[in-house]
């Protein structure tokens, strides 16, 4: 199989693109410690799923933007599991609102999780990933990093950011065999999205070259070929993922 014997660790896996992507390294061979926020009920069904498939798997609560928090949920990944090949940030929030009614909490809150995140995690992860000179870290960023976004100056901000980390992580580490790139995902269905007025999800429809907004099953296939062989010589690019609503 694609990923046999390999260990990853998604954030924010308990739902959306997060669970699809955990799913899909589970069916391509890989254990997977499901990393989750809240609403247990649904991290554990996850679980539930990736069992039946006879794959190992764990449920693992941390917030990412502790960073004491993210180097617990690395640890148990090494612990449990015995070590670290595949680490998934996708753990992200929006708050969305006008630049000049932003409040400074709504900044803080999405740069800590989407930005931060993403550094406490890999930071905590990359030891191990140095030892076994094998890594393959994956950042879920946005198309609204690359573009920009009335109403998102904060997620923009955040998404563009990790963009940024991702380049200099993948230089500072491949040396190290270990490979790190970005997946920049249009509109996808899912409960951040779930809330767009269908005014504007039709506006957004018209933009899109598909003619469509894409499933979490979409965005996790990019990312299990970038976790696999096939994508050995990838590193530090940002994959679209967006039916082509950024051409
Ligand atoms: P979602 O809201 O369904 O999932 C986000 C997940 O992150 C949830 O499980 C949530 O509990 C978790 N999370 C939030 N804060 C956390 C924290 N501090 N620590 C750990 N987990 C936390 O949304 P989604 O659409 O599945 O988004 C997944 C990722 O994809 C996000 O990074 C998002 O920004 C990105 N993305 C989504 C879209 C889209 O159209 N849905 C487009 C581009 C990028």
């Amino acid at each position: 199989m694609y990923l046999s014997g390999r260990v990853a660790v998604v954030t924010g896996a308990s739902r959306g693109i997060g669970r699809a992507v955990a799913l899909a390294l589970a069916r391509a061979g890989a254990d997977v410690l499901i990393n989750y926020i809240s609403r247990a009920g649904e991290a554990e069904a996850v679980v539930a799923e990736i069992e039946s498939l006879g794959r190992r798997t764990k449920a693992f609560q941390a917030d990412v933007s502790k960073t004491k928090e993210a180097s617990a949920l690395v640890d148990f990944a090494l612990s449990h599991f015995g070590k670290l090949d595949i680490l998934v940030n996708n753990a992200g929030v929006t708050r969305d609102s006008l630049l000049l009614r932003m409040k400074e909490d709504d900044w803080d809150t999405v740069i800590q999780v989407n930005l931060k995140g993403a550094f406490n995690c890999t930071k905590a992860a990359v030891r191990a990933m140095t030892k076994a000179r094998w890594g393959r870290i994956i950042n879920i960023s946005s198309v609204i990093g690359l573009t920009g976004n009335v109403g998102q100056a904060n997620y923009a901000a955040a998404k563009a950011g990790l963009i940024g980390f991702t380049k200099a992580a993948a230089k500072e580490l491949g040396s190290r065999n270990i490979t790190v790139n970005a997946v920049a995902p249009g509109f996808i269905l899912t409960e951040m999205t779930a809330g767009l007025p269908d005014e504007v999800k039709k506006r957004l429809q018209e933009r899109i070259a598909l003619g469509r907004f894409g499933e979490p099953e979409e965005v996790a296939d990019v990312v299990v070929f970038l976790a696999g062989p096939a994508a050995r010589y990838v590193t530090g690019q940002v994959l679209g993922v967006d039916g082509g609503i950024a051409i």
